[in-house]
């Protein structure tokens, strides 16, 4: 079979991935040259930091069924709705607005009422619809249709996503005769970090290393290992152990197969760019601080005299910056361990010629190729 490559770098060495199959729903794909702690961070934040849109403020204007407000109000945060074009949208804390307002949350309405039918009415997911803060495209009529295929031309944002054949959602309630709901919801912008009703994936697969030649599993069994652990099917992607191999002592794993099955509200592609997105900025924010926004804080400064004075890790330096293994003279300095890139002056790679602290050289972050002026 014929994979298309993708580099994420312009080196040969660079990341690369392999889609091996995708679907309005999930992507399947293969990440290597890479690291197991990268590969694994990408999966974290993709469960965890993606930001999605779901209902977070219930306001009950009637409720005459058998769900008690908290349990119905519970029920309707769990509401998948589409977060297209999330980006335009502020958190709530972010906003200027009082408690909610166009620029931050959508505005859903359910009003049900079962007034003299016998019959037991259902409400379902379908039934909300959006009342401010959703883009009002003329002659759109949503994925209203329900199935698969209303993904296809996508749902409003704040829309609640549907995707039975039969167009229903999610059931909400049921109401006997002469029971009614009247409830405005307003849904937010958040992470599933705070709550998971704000995930944008059902569910993430991750492996690396099928033939364990890592042993990082220790496989249980009762007679036959082979037998009782089948193989799994990327194992065909990686060499199988040769017999009397001898266990590589410095072997590390660099390709993983992940498997992401998104929850609808968000196309499964997109769910990748915006995990990344969000550890690039996560990564940017340590390097900001690290920084400490371009006005040259030098951390290993203990004076504070640069007006950072709160809470720290210790110094590398001694209070004279030298003599030490880090401070200038010394093995570190003079033995070719200081790698050009940081070092910022005579001496050592960490402290500066011998000064007194905060006066030493740079620190390897004010001399990081990243620049002091660059604006995260
Ligand atoms: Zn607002």
């Amino acid at each position: 079979m014929d994979y298309e490559q993708y580099t994420l770098d312009d080196a040969e060495t660079g990341p690369r991935v392999v889609i091996r199959d995708t679907n309005r729903t999930t992507i399947n794909f293969v990440l290597s040259n890479t690291s197991l702690a990268l590969a694994n961070s990408i999966r974290r934040i993709m469960l965890a930091e993606v930001p999605t849109i779901a209902i977070d403020l219930v306001e009950i204007e009637s409720n005459t069924s058998v769900l008690a407000d908290e349990f119905l109000a519970h029920r309707l945060g769990l509401i998948p709705l589409s977060a297209r074009d999330i980006e335009s949208l502020l958190y709530s804390r972010d906003c200027d607005c009082d408690q909610f307002c166009d620029n931050c949350s959508v505005v859903l309405r359910l009003n049900a009422v079962n007034r003299n039918s016998d019959q037991i009415m259902k409400v379902y997911a379908k039934d909300l619809y959006i009342e401010s803060g959703g883009y009002n495209r003329n002659g759109y009529n949503g994925g209203r249709n329900g199935g698969l295929d209303s993904l296809e031309h996508g749902f409003e944002r704040g829309e609640p996503v549907i995707l039975d054949p039969a167009g229903n959602g999610p059931l909400i309630c049921k109401l006997r005769r002469g029971q009614e709901l009247k409830v405005k919801c307003i849904a937010k912008k958040g992470i599933a970090k705070e709550h998971a009703k704000w995930a944008p994936t059902a569910a993430i697969g991750f492996e690396y290393d099928p033939w364990n030649k890592l042993r990082h599993t220790d496989l249980w069994y009762e007679l036959d290992k082979v037998e009782e652990w089948p193989e799994s099917k990327n194992a065909s992607w990686e060499e199988p152990p040769r017999d009397g191999e001898e266990f590589d002592y410095d072997a590390e794993p660099n390709q993983f197969y992940m498997n992401l099955e998104s929850t609808g509200v968000l196309p499964p592609d997109q769910i990748l760019h915006s995990g990344i997105r969000v550890l690039q900025q996560k990564l940017a924010t340590v390097i900001q601080e690290l920084q400490h926004s371009g006005t040259g804080t030098n951390l290993n400064d203990a004076s504070g005299a640069n007006g950072y004075a709160g809470p720290r890790s210790p110094d590398l330096m001694d209070a004279a910056g030298s003599g030490t293994a880090y401070g200038a003279g010394t093995s570190y300095g003079d033995n070719g361990y200081t790698t050009p890139g940081y070092n910022a002056g005579a001496g050592s790679a960490w402290g500066g010629g011998g000064g007194a602290a905060g006066q030493g050289g740079q620190t390897p972050y004010g001399a990081t190729p990243y620049g002091r002026s660059g604006n995260w």
